[in-house]
């Protein structure tokens, strides 16, 4: 590797040959050494700031019962240098020199053990100038108004001075007393260290590359975190500068985004990463006018509760509709005012009829809890609905006292499904008077748990109907859709929807940007670009210094870890722990408690940056935001819009950013960022052909009551047959539910899928300590756990690390202790899915070939992880876990022997080919994510050693969660989607496979395994069509190793099955 050229000292002269500077173990020796070489001025400073820490921390410690803690430490060493010392300073230094350089947060009661030595010292007559924390020369050890768990910044030097006894652990072992000469050797020693590791940092650095840029790159990593610093705790300020920097500026004094915008564009780190802008104009509020006025008392309690006067274009237009009994879906955007689509109906409703019921479901618990508090203040403003009663049916509340005297309730469909319909005997007065279900966020209900709720409501209308009510209205609304009406009609099985999606609400000017990150260099591109997470969180800090609030949105739950961990970093760093105060994560798998103070801080404004999930794109009102911004694309046009809606208020600017990802599909927006603004967004699925949904659903309508075969009107044509196959009939001819399902056949059907076994991660940190026990910090499902939960892995809660010390698979139980580390694990792991016996066979039309269907058994092993410091890998480990085996269903196709045999003679790599076949497939599959296939791992294929795992030449797909019958859909329509699939990839114009053809968003591994011409021949071959081998370039495999495909064995069918013709 080529060095530096490193000005030679002695002669002073850049054109002599570099000296090789000495490694530190020569210089052990006692002279003083002095720079050899001439050093950048930045390393001459660090010189200085090094020799006064070093004076200072060296007389510290000769007082044996000193403890260091920072804000002390830096008085003395600013009073030396006569400037101020800075957070990053000090982690330069420890960058420089990490095993000498002690610099971290330790519990402060860790710290009291000095102070009570200390005090026992002092009486003992020693006299010194005090640079413990508790400088106001108290000798009690309990220091007012400190929590017992709070945390303080020590700043030490460790090194094992005498002898080798171990340091234990930070503030904890005292320092030995020295003489003054044996102070002055040390601090010589250590300056010594220092100008060593300089040498060698300034030798080792790449021509081109700046030293000193690169150790304050490292140093990034050193600043140490606050661990108490979860934000909602208001924090110490602990830079005395921090409070005199800057003020945030309040919602109402922050810079407009115009302003903003300008302002990046004149930063030095801006290197033109806004590869695209677009101002949408505000927009005046629209009125309409209802057919009929309101009468005085609604339009008071109007006035009085909500300040509303007039309506909105689209509120008017809904309510109008709801008058003249039609079915209704709203289409706006999100805080377009859509909960008076439904309340002043209601309203109306209630004055002709007092008698009158509604439903309003809303899907989180929390959100129906915040509905019915705003639907009570407006009954209440409401002369003469006073006494109407509302009450939340969540089973927290005595069904009895609800079903008897509230007039609406607030649910949702776990409820209808499990707990209203069994017991519609109970409901009869109530259903028989339902004039109105509402319900909210209908995009919610797609995909498993929408084609599931297609059938509650199917069963829910019966219900009615039967107790005489084939009336009720139904009613919906919608963040922007695709197709609405068509979506409600799905989902709630009625022919005639009003479809409103004209927005009356008023809104502000808005700003989209497209932002690249930049190479890391210009000149060398192939050093890939700078990565998305740290623009991503250097631009929410950058916003929310301005006073402008921010949502982070990451698509998975380790990405808004690693998110706020970096914010938490960089905060600190810069010493405006104010602003750090101010930013929270929410995402899945917080505990309830947790996620609903975190509402409840984002809803009073007291929050400026929220790092989210898309947990958050459920209509959790989280209150006024200026700016989202969007860690890589997310899942598809329509979270980008739902996502890009959470930012803005009437009458105010708003930015919505999405910062690109290196993903193909990322680069894709980077390159036409018309299509994030001109492509339709995807349709939601709704699954009405499923026999397994559906079979399940009759088993509990049947038991609601007899079913007939009348009933297809509700549940379609599949209803006879499997009637017939799957129910029990009377001799009168009615179908009852089969007895396996009784007595609670709701029970039997899981409408969110099957729930998973869970992981108890504990934190044991403090256990030992008096008074602490085990603290849960959450639940992890089994799918994740395994990947995220393995002994010696970094786990990530709330941007803290902790280590996983021990895990149990018996009792699923995970220990944990917290840990400052940089670095994170990544697991490495690999799935078999193995197809055990086949149940059907169908013929591929026009081809020799098959598709079959039947059980597979899956099996991943995670054996092991990597750590990886911004992303380089530090170090592999092997660990040894259990494989986690399941049984599921699935369909595949083999790959035939002709097929593989000419991708072996052409040079292809098989197991490239086939991951790419399947990812082909799965792109034009529509239920696709409900599937899964085996992904091909580049350490697994790529490896140098022969691998005794061999995998079958298959393309396999399985059902990932659930029964949801998705994989025997896929089945039933697989050659179809063969043929798609083959088109796509053989027009696609892109080289090597994009997102279009045959890469996946949902890839395990990365699409890192890929072959695109693989996997048009295998896809070929399987619609048998013509391949000339001539026209099949020969591979140049650079990549050594070995093929780890064999060919397929033929997997026995059970007694009696036909292969089905196409
Ligand atoms: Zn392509
Ligand atoms: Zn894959």
């Amino acid at each position: 590797m080529k060095r530096k050229e490193v000005p030679n000292a002695t002669t002073g002269s850049s054109n002599q040959p570099a000296k090789k500077p000495r490694t530190s173990t020569k210089a052990k020796g006692k002279q003083k050494q002095e720079p050899q070489v001439i050093w950048p001025e930045y390393f001459q400073d660090l010189l200085k700031v090094f020799k006064a820490l070093n004076t200072v921390l060296a007389f510290v410690s000769s007082r044996k019962h000193l403890a260091t803690t920072f804000p002390v430490v830096r008085k003395s060493v600013e009073g030396l240098l006569k400037r101020p010392l800075e957070l990053s300073k000090v982690a330069e230094l420890k960058a420089l020199l990490p095993d000498l350089v002690k610099f971290a947060y330790i519990p402060r009661n860790e710290l009291r053990i000095h102070a009570e030595t200390a005090s026992q010292v002092q009486r003992s007559g020693r006299k010194s100038p005090d640079f413990s924390l508790n400088s106001q020369g108290s000798s009690s050890s309990q220091l007012p108004g400190m929590e017992e768990d709070e945390h303080v910044l020590v700043l030490e030097f460790a090194e094992n001075v005498k002898g080798k006894e171990k340091q234990p652990g930070l503030g904890l072992s005292l320092p030995p007393a020295m003489s003054p000469s044996q102070t002055k050797k040390l601090i010589e020693n250590r300056d010594n260290r220092f100008t060593c590791a300089v040498n060698e940092l300034l030798s080792a650095t790449p021509a081109g590359d700046d030293a000193a840029r690169l150790l304050q790159a490292a140093a990034r990593d050193h600043i140490p975190v606050n661990p108490k610093a979860k934000g909602l705790i208001p924090t110490q300020v602990e830079d005395s500068k921090a409070s005199d920097k800057t003020i945030i500026p309040g919602p109402e004094e922050r810079p407009s985004v115009d302003e903003v915008i300008r302002e990046i564009e004149e930063q030095e780190w801006y290197k033109n990463q806004i590869v695209d802008r677009r101002t949408i104009q505000a927009r005046e509020a629209r009125q309409g006018t209802l057919d009929e006025p309101l009468s005085e008392s609604i339009q008071q309690a109007l006035r009085n509760s909500r300040k509303i006067s007039s309506l909105y274009l689209h509120q008017a237009a809904a309510i109008n509709a709801i008058s003249n009994k039609k079915h209704v879906i709203v289409s706006t955007s999100t805080a377009s005012g859509k909960s008076v689509i439904y309340q002043v109906p209601l309203l109306r409703l209630l004055e002709e009829d007092p008698s009158a019921t509604a439903i309003f479901v809303y899907p989180t618990k929390a959100l129906a809890q915040d509905q019915r508090t705003a639907l009570e203040q407006l009954l209440w403003s409401c002369p003469g609905l006073h006494h109407i009663k509302v009450a939340n049916y969540d089973g927290d509340t005595p069904q009895e006292q609800i079903r008897e005297s509230a007039s609406v309730i607030f649910t949702n469909f776990d409820m209808i499904h499990a707990s209203i319909l069994p017991h519609e005997d109970l409901w009869r007065t109530f259903l028989g008077n339902l004039k109105l279900l509402a319900v909210d966020e209908l995009h919610y209900y797609a995909n498993l748990f929408g084609s599931h709720i297609a059938q509650v409501i199917r069963r829910f209308r019966r219900v009615c109907a039967a107790v005489g009510n084939p009336q009720t209205t139904f009613v919906s609304c919608s963040a922007t859709i695709a197709k609405p009406s068509q979506h409600m009609k799905r989902i709630f099985g009625v022919e005639e929807v009003d479809e409103i999606t004209e927005d009356g609400a008023p809104s502000g000017i808005k700003d989209y940007l497209v932002w690249d990150p930049p190479f890391v260099d210009d000149q060398a591109p192939q050093l890939g670009r700078h990565s998305s997470l740290s623009e991503a969180t250097g631009l929410m800090r950058f916003l929310m210094k301005r006073g402008i609030r921010v949502i982070l949105f990451c698509k998975i739950r380790k990405a808004c870890e690693l998110a706020m961990k970096t914010l938490r970093t960089e905060l600190s760093a810069e010493g405006r722990l104010d602003i750090l105060a101010k930013v929270m994560p929410y995402r899945g798998g917080y505990s309830q408690e947790d996620r609903r103070r975190i509402e409840n801080e984002a809803f009073s404004g007291n929050l400026l940056g929220i790092v989210a999930t898309n947990a958050l794109e459920l209509g959790v009102d989280i209150g006024v935001l200026d700016a989202v911004i969007m860690l890589g694309f997310p899942f598809g046009i329509a979270n980008f819009r739902q996502q890009a809606g959470r930012a803005g208020r009437r009458a105010r600017d708003s930015l919505a950013i999405l910062v690109a990802d290196g993903l193909p599909i990322d680069q894709h927006y980077v390159n036409y960022p018309d299509d994030l603004y001109n492509r339709p967004m995807e349709e939601l699925i709704v699954d009405l052909d499923s026999k397994v949904i559906i079979e399940g659903h009759l088993q509990c309508a049947a038991q609601e009551m007899p079913l007939s075969k009348d009933d297809h009107i509700y549940f379609g044509p599949l209803l006879a047959e499997l009637c017939d196959t799957k129910l029990t009939k009377d001799q009168d001819g009615w179908y009852h539910t089969h007895p396996k399902f009784l007595p609670y056949p709701a029970k039997h059907v899981s409408i969110r899928g099957i729930e998973e076994e869970k992981y108890s991660l504990v934190d044991i940190t403090k256990v030992g300590e008096k008074n602490e026990v085990p603290k849960i910090l959450e639940e992890v499902e089994i799918s994740r756990a395994l990947f995220e939960v393995y002994e010696g892995g970094v786990f990530m809660h709330q941007g803290l690390t902790f280590i996983v010390k021990e895990v149990s698979h018996d009792t699923k139980m995970a220990r944990l202790v917290r840990a400052d580390v940089n670095w994170i694990t990544s697991p490495r792991d690999f799935t078999n899915v193995d197809a055990k016996q086949t149940y059907r066979i169908k013929a591929i039309p026009n081809s020799p070939h098959m598709v079959f269907f039947g059980g597979v058994d899956i099996v991943t092993v995670v054996y092991g992880f990597y750590k990886i410091r911004n992303k380089k890998i530090l170090d592999v480990v092997d660990i040894d876990t259990p494989p986690w085996e399941r049984h599921g269903s699935g369909f595949w196709l083999d790959v035939p022997k002709s097929i593989l045999d000419l991708m072996r003679s052409k040079g292809f790599r098989p197991a490239e080919a086939i991951h790419s076949a399947c990812h082909a497939w799965m792109n034009y599959f529509a239920l696709a994510t409900e599937l899964r296939t085996e992904c091909k791992a580049a350490e697994k294929e790529y490896k140098i050693s022969e691998t005794k795992r061999k995998r079958p030449a298959r393309l396999i797909f399985y059902e990932g969660s659930g029964k949801s019958g998705s994989s025997a859909q896929g089945f039933d329509h697989a050659s179809e989607i063969l043929r798609k699939a083959h088109n796509a990839v053989e027009s696609c114009p892109c080289a090597e496979g994009c997102v279009n053809c045959i890469h996946s968003p949902g890839c395990r591994e990365e699409n890192k395994v890929s072959s695109k011409i693989g996997a048009l021949i295998i896809l070929r071959g399987l619609l048998n069509l013509e391949i000339n081998p001539d026209s099949i370039p020969d591979q140049v495999d650079e990549a050594t190793g070995f093929d780890t495909i064999i060919e397929a064995d033929y997997i026995r069918p059970v007694d009696g099955v036909k292969v089905e013709s196409p």
